[in-house]
C-alpha cells in the first residue's frame, strides 16, 4: 500500500468541496498550510471534501495543546477519567448511524460493515472504562524488616496515533480510549483518505466532558507524521498501516527516543482440511476474502486447500457464492461489496490481476467482469485465482483488494510450512473437524492471531490485537491489557515505616539478609 499512500491524490479541482478542519484544543481549526488532499466518495468517484495537510506550525499547536492539558488530566482520579469515557460511550452509541454513514461515504464499505466497525471500536471504550481496576498495581508486604514495596502504572505524557484508511473509526478507537483512560493526552493523525470520523470523535469527547486539549486531531501526510515522530514532547506513537511505513515509523520514532508500536500489513492464510464442513468453509472464506472489498488487515487472501479433492470442491463452492455477491454503493440496501477506496488503489489491484495471469495462476473469476454499477465509482467484483504458487508476487505481496488466491497442497505439514515461511504473520485460520490438527496448528503456527473454524479471529477488546513477523514492529500488541502496558510505565516504590530505625552506615548492596 505504501506506493499509493506516499503521494496524496490531488488531481481533481477543489472548487466546491467542503473543507474538513483539524481538531485542536477542543475546537475546529481550519488548515492554514495551503496544502490539501482530496477526499472522494468512492461510490461516485467524485471529490466530496478537501482535507488540510498540517504544517509544522499546526502540528506544534496540537502537541502544545496536548502538553498543556496533560498535568490536570493525568492528575484526575482514574474513575473520573472513566466517567468521561462512559458518557462518550453513550453519545457514540446514539450517533452510531451517523458514524457508519460518514465511513461508508468516504471509505466505500457497506453500511452494515461500517456499523460493525464502530461496534468493535466501542468495545474498546467499554474496556477502557474499567481503568481503575486495570491500573491496580502490585503490593508486597515486608520485603525487609518494616519495609514494603509496590508498583504503580503511570501515564507517559503526550502520545500520538497514526491510522490507516481501512478502519477510520475503529483503529483510532484501538488507541485513544486506553491512552486517555491511563491519563495521557492524545494527538491523532488519521488517514487523509477518510478523515471526517476523527473530527466527530473529537466533538463527542468534548460533549462527554473531556477537557480541551486532551484529544486533538491533525490531518496530513508524511510531513505531519515526521513531525510527530521527531517532536520532543511526544512520548509514544501507535501506528497502524502498511508494512513499509510501519517499519519506517518504528525506526524513526525509536531513534527519537519514543516508545513505538507499529502494526503493518498482512497476507492471511486459511487452511481447509479435507474433513472440514465445506459449505461452512466456503461461506467463511467468501465473507473473509471479499467483505469490505478485501480492504481489511485480517481479510483472508490465501486459501490453502489440503488435497486436490478439497481444492476442487472449495473452488466450485466459492465460485457459486461469488456469483451471488451484489457489488453496489455501500449505502444501498442489500449491497455485499462497495467500491475500493480510490481510483489509484483500484488500478493497483487491477494491475495484480494482470500480473497473476502473467505469472501463470489461473484467473477463475475476474472481478472486472462482474456486474458493476455504472458511473465513475471505484468498483471491482470478487476475483478468484487458482493454482497460486508461493514464488508468485500475487502470493507474496499484500494486494488489499477483493482477490482470493487458492493454493493446493498435499498435506497439513506443507500447508503449515507455507504460512510459517511467509513474511507476514498477522492472522490465520484453519477449518477442520479434527481436534488434533486444530491444536497442532494453533500451538505451532508462526502467526499472532489464530482462528479455528473462525475466519477472522480479531481478538475482543479485553484481549489484545497484534501480528507476528513483519506485521508488527515493537514489543506491544494493541488494545486490551497490552494497550494498558503500552500507554503506562511502571514505577516501583520501596518504603520503610515506621521511621526512626537506626542501622548505622552500610555501604554494601542492601539485601534482606
Ligand atoms: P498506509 O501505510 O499507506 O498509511 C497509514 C498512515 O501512514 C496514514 O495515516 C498515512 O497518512 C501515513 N503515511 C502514508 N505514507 C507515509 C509516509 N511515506 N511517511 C509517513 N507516513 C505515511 O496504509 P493505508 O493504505 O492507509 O492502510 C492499509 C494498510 O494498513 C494495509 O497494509 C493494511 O494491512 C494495514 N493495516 C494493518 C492493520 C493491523 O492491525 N496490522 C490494521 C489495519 C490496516
Amino acid at each position: 500500500m505504501s506506493s499509493t499512500a506516499v503521494a496524496p491524490e490531488t488531481a481533481a479541482p477543489h472548487a466546491k468541496a467542503r473543507e474538513i478542519t483539524h481538531w485542536i484544543g477542543g475546537k475546529k481549526v481550519s488548515g492554514s498550510s495551503g496544502r490539501f488532499g482530496d477526499v472522494y466518495n468512492p461510490a461516485t468517484g467524485k471529490v466530496q471534501a478537501k482535507v488540510p495537510f498540517a504544517n509544522s506550525g499546526e502540528l506544534n499547536q496540537a502537541v502544545a495543546a496536548a502538553a498543556a492539558a496533560y498535568p490536570a488530566w493525568s492528575a484526575q482520579p482514574p474513575l473520573r477519567r472513566a466517567r468521561v469515557l462512559f458518557r462518550f460511550r453513550e453519545l457514540f452509541e446514539q450517533n452510531m448511524d451517523k458514524f457508519a454513514e460518514l465511513i461508508t461515504l468516504e471509505h466505500g464499505k457497506v453500511f452494515s460493515d461500517a456499523r460493525g466497525e464502530v461496534t468493535r471500536g466501542l468495545e474498546v471504550v467499554e474496556f477502557a472504562t474499567g481503568i481503575p481496576h486495570l491500573l491496580k498495581g502490585e503490593f508486597s508486604e515486608k520485603v525487609g524488616s518494616d519495609v514494603d514495596s509496590w508498583s504503580l502504572r503511570q501515564p507517559l505524557g503526550v502520545v500520538a496515533g497514526i491510522t490507516p484508511f481501512n478502519f477510520p473509526a475503529m483503529v483510532p478507537m484501538w488507541m485513544f480510549p486506553i491512552a486517555l483512560a491511563c491519563g495521557n493526552t492524545f494527538v491523532l493523525k488519521p488517514s487523509e483518505r477518510d478523515p471526517s470520523a476523527s473530527v466527530l470523535i473529537g466533538e463527542l469527547l468534548k460533549e462527554a466532558g473531556l477537557p480541551d486539549g486532551v484529544f486533538n486531531v491533525v490531518h496530513g501526510d508524511k510531513e505531519s507524521v515526521d513531525g510527530l515522530l521527531e517532536h520532543p514532547d511526544v512520548k509514544a506513537v501507535s501506528f497502524v498501516g502498511s508494512t513499509p511505513i510501519a517499519e519506517y515509523v518504528y525506526s524513526r520514532g525509536t531513534a527519537h527516543g519514543k516508545r513505538v508500536q507499529a502494526l503493518g500489513g498482512a497476507k492471511n492464510h486459511m487452511i481447509v482440511m479435507p474433513d472440514a464442513d465445506m459449505d461452512q468453509a466456503a461461506d467463511a472464506l467468501v465473507g473473509a476474502a471479499y467483505g469490505s472489498a478485501g480492504e481489511r488487515c485480517m481479510a483472508i487472501s490465501i486459501a490453502v486447500a489440503v488435497g486436490h479433492e478439497t481444492a476442487d470442491t472449495l473452488r466450485a463452492k466459492v465460485v457459486e457464492r461469488i456469483g451471488k455477491l451484489k457489488v453496489s454503493p455501500g449505502m444501498e440496501k442489500g449491497s455485499d461489496m462497495g467500491p475500493l477506496v480510490t481510483k489509484v488503489h483500484l488500478d493497483r489491484v487491477s494491475g495484480y490481476l494482470d500480473l497473476g495471469k502473467k505469472e501463470g495462476a489461473e484467473l477463475v473469476v475476474d472481478g472486472r467482469d462482474a456486474a458493476l454499477p455504472k458511473g465513475e465509482g471505484f468498483f471491482m467484483g470478487a476475483t478468484l485465482f487458482d493454482h497460486v504458487k508461493p514464488e508468485m508476487r500475487i502470493y507474496k505481496e499484500e494486494i488489499f483488494g477483493p482477490v482470493l488466491g487458492l493454493v493446493r497442497t498435499n498435506n497439513f505439514k506443507t500447508a503449515l510450512e507455507l504460512i510459517d515461511r511467509h513474511e507476514f504473520g498477522n492472522g490465520t485460520s484453519i477449518f477442520t473437524r479434527d481436534g488434533d490438527t486444530a491444536r497442532e496448528f494453533a500451538n505451532n503456527v508462526q502467526v499472532g492471531m489464530v482462528g479455528v473454524n473462525i475466519p477472522i479471529p480479531v481478538p475482543m477488546a479485553f484481549h489484545s490485537f497484534g501480528g507476528w513477523k513483519r506485521s508488527l514492529f515493537g514489543d506491544h500488541s494493541i488494545y486490551g491489557p497490552e494497550g494498558v502496558r503500552f500507554y503506562t510505565r511502571i514505577k516501583t516504590i520501596t518504603a520503610r515505616w515506621p521511621t526512626g530505625i537506626r542501622e548505622g552506615v552500610d555501604t554494601s548492596m542492601p539485601t534482606l539478609g
